[in-house]
């Protein structure tokens, strides 16, 4: 099946009789014939549910689906995306292990990564994603147990070099976690490029309506953990919270990771979406590849309205020639990259606040990447907490304004841009 087939169609094929939908199981729990039944399910030796703080049938379609459309083995759904970027990282690393990140990653990642994980012990080198080779190298620990970035960086919008990231990250034995938020597995396949965990907020392009907060988590099946058994003994040596078992050994390569993702992380501390969450994002996945599309175009036409506007200081739109990441974003998203363009106003922060004011079509909203456009400026709301030297590391320059091109029709919003420019 092609991508906007699978958004339609894949995780879910109803048999003889049964319903068209996605059916909405919200029970907390399930009913077996015999004790023994359900301590098969306890003992991982058979596959089923018991209780949904787990699993759950209609989130297990929707992960399907996801997994489906990044082309990985497994997939799990998370109650927001902050969980899924934890689960991400804590399924792989503990108190005395290391993890890279890129610098330049959605501000919360990096603050549960710069603050609450390194309260647990870990600990976390940033570096810039278009460092140098050496600099590159020289972040990798003997214990370091994963590589983590973003695709398209939110908000700062530079472009990950997947590939390149990838062939380090193996070289040492270590997957890659690649939080694809931003050009979603429509834009977008990072496994394809080496990618071996994919991570999303499905709140943003995934639901895309600005209903429901969710996260997801893709195993491409490819990293091989027995290979580099003394890094990972949580997957390669017998869980005792589990009789014993050893995912790596009993799940193999594809279904390991979110087997232990499931059957520890999400067993102790409980992220589970509800499951009429997970219904309604599947909703948006039906939609997402028209949504992608219409979202890239208008982009598009926006950045090249905001290119040629004398009130605009500078623009980041991977989709433009002039870009920085044009050639990267060619090659990784050769469709278009997302509907998020980041630009400053001439006059600088004060500018930014009287500009964003004017508006009538593009609302003020901490959120991005859905139907309808908004616009913030992050250092004075979401990047609040951030220092100038951090913002200016994470790629945030203090006037960055962030516009998320919704679908509307691309005139209004063009319109709506250019009154709000003029009255600055
Ligand atoms: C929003 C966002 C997150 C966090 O997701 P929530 O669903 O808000 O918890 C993580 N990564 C990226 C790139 C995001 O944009």
């Amino acid at each position: 099946m092609k991508q906007e087939t699978k958004c339609i169609q894949a995780g879910y094929t109803p048999k003889n009789g049964e319903p068209r939908m996605i059916p909405i199981v919200q029970s907390t729990t399930f009913k077996y014939d015999t004790s023994e039944d359900m301590g098969k399910l306890f003992d991982l030796e058979a596959s089923g549910y018991f209780y949904t703080r787990l699993q759950n049938p209609t989130n297990d379609y929707v992960a399907a689906k996801i997994a489906a459309l990044e082309g990985g083995s497994a997939a799990m759904l998370t109650s927001s995306g902050q969980a899924a970027s934890f689960y991400s990282v804590f399924n792989l690393a503990g108190a005395g292990d290391h993890v890279i990140a890129s610098s330049t990653i959605y501000g919360g990642s990096f603050n549960l990564f710069n603050v609450t994980m390194r309260r647990m012990g870990i600990d976390f080198t940033f570096v810039d994603p278009d460092c140098s080779d050496e600099e590159l190298e020289a972040a990798f620990k003997p214990n370091t147990k994963a590589v983590f970035g973003e695709t398209i960086a939110n908000p700062a919008l530079i472009v990950f070099d997947i590939e390149r990231f990838a062939k380090a990250a193996h070289a040492h034995g270590v997957p890659l976690i690649i939080d694809n938020t931003f050009a979603t597995p429509i834009n977008c396949r990072p496994i394809e490029w080496g990618a071996d965990i994919v991570t999303h907020s499905t709140t943003k392009y995934m639901d895309g309506h600005d209903a429901t907060v969710g996260g997801a988590i893709v195993d491409a099946g490819k990293f091989d953990w027995m290979a580099h058994k003394d890094k990972f003994p949580g997957l390669t040596t017998p869980d005792d919270s589990y009789h014993g078992i050893t995912y790596a050994e009993k799940f193999g390569k594809e279904g390991a990771f979110i087997t232990k993702c499931t059957a520890q992380l999400m067993r102790d501390l409980g992220s589970i979406p509800s499951p009429m969450n997970c219904y309604l994002l599947n909703l948006g996945l039906e939609s997402l590849a028209v949504r992608m599309d219409r979202h890239v175009s208008n982009a598009m036409k926006v950045a090249e309205f905001l290119e040629k506007n004398d009130k605009v200081a500078w623009i980041n739109y991977p989709g433009l020639p002039g870009s920085k990441y044009y050639e990267r974003a060619k090659k990784y998203m050769p469709n278009g990259s997302c509907g998020v363009i980041a630009f400053g106003v001439k006059g600088g922060r004060k500018a930014a606040e009287e500009f964003m004011k004017h508006l009538k079509v593009a609302m003020i909203a901490t959120h991005v990447a859905d139907a309808h456009t908004c616009i913030l400026h992050p250092a004075s709301s979401t990047h609040r907490q951030l220092t100038d030297e951090e913002l200016l590391a994470g790629g945030v320059s203090p006037d960055l304004v962030r516009l998320s091109v919704g679908i509307e029709n691309v005139d209004d919003i063009i319109e709506d841009l250019e009154n709000a420019l003029k009255a600055v």
